[in-house]
């Protein structure tokens, strides 16, 4: 079932994508008309290159003012540095794949990026009352979450996993759903392992749903006993496994999901803009490389 509602997802971010086609064309026709303007400038005698500089930055600057930022000349992304390496803490900064992505979209709008920091819970809230521009948080696509906000195009998968101590008695996902299973599951507050194993655990009767507000926490809970398993994002979930003696992550996934990049519905301009720029990193390879530094292909 949850492969099914996988499986429709991916085939409305196809039909998202194809419909979507017209504006990443009409944008880079922009480009290399841009392109031929700079370089009939420069052939030209240094006034006209100036006056020809000047047209140049009022067209970006007419292109720019499509659509609308919270920050002007800003790109304010919302995010929750808690989930590694996605989005995390080197010292004071938050790195990791998604800020980069949103760095190299920043750059190509013409936008400086502003990241801020939240709890998981307040990302699509932010985007929604446009506190933030774009939410970014290795955030899956969901039909909940589609009536909320926009999404572009997806940009990274990601898969649901069971974090379980090496003692566990869990030994696959079928355990959870077992008649008469009673576990306690530790997720992260809001994330798709909380709406799903509240769906199916608790709302089944199976168990109960221990909701934390960062993934690391629950991952806590687990070594100190207070939860039996943990539902998370596969990457994440290596990097906790990684950093805590005694843990492993279970064969049996829960489900695939994609990422993608949050906008509000009430700015169609930058939902279009975000989503362009992001194809054309996609499309010219940026974004897989982005992703390759950080997460090696076992
Ligand atoms: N992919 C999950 C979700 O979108 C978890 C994201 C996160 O914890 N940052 O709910």
């Amino acid at each position: 079932m949850r492969k099914w509602i996988a499986f429709l997802m991916t085939a409305m971010m196809m039909i998202a994508a194809v419909s979507c086609a017209p504006a990443s064309e009409s944008s880079s026709q922009a480009e290399e008309s841009s392109a031929a303007q700079e370089s009939s400038a420069a052939e030209e005698s240094q006034v006209e290159e100036d006056s020809a500089a000047a047209e140049n930055s009022a067209a970006e600057n007419e292109g720019a003012s499509e659509f609308t930022t919270a920050t002007e000349g800003v790109l304010t992304m919302a995010t929750n540095a808690e989930f590694p390496p996605y989005e995390y803490y080197e010292g004071d900064t938050v790195t990791g794949i998604d800020v980069e992505i949103a760095q190299a979209i920043a750059v190509k709008l013409g936008l400086t990026l502003q990241v801020e920091d939240m709890e998981f819970d307040s990302v699509i809230s932010a985007v929604q009352g446009g506190k933030a521009d774009i939410g970014m948080a290795g955030m899956t696509v969901t039909e909940e979450r589609l009536e909320e906000v926009n999404f572009t195009e997806s940009y990274a998968t990601g898969v649901q996993v069971i974090i379980v101590t090496e003692d566990s008695d869990i030994t696959s996902a079928d355990d959870l759903f077992a008649e008469g299973a009673n576990h306690t599951i530790g997720v992260q507050l809001a994330t798709t392992g909380d709406l799903y194993t509240t769906e199916d655990i608790e709302a089944a009767g199976l168990g109960t749903v221990d909701r934390y507000n960062k993934g690391a926490d629950a991952v806590m809970a687990l070594k100190n006993g207070k939860v039996d398993c943990v539902v998370i994002d596969n990457e994440p979930a290596k990097a906790f496994v990684e950093a805590n003696e005694g843990l492993k992550i279970l064969e049996t996934e829960y489900v695939t999901e994609d990422y993608a990049i949050a906008v509000s519905k009430d700015n169609e301009a930058l939902h279009t803009a975000v989503d362009a720029a992001l194809q054309e990193l996609i499309a010219d390879g940026t974004v897989q490389s982005i992703i390759d530094k950080y997460i090696t292909a076992e």
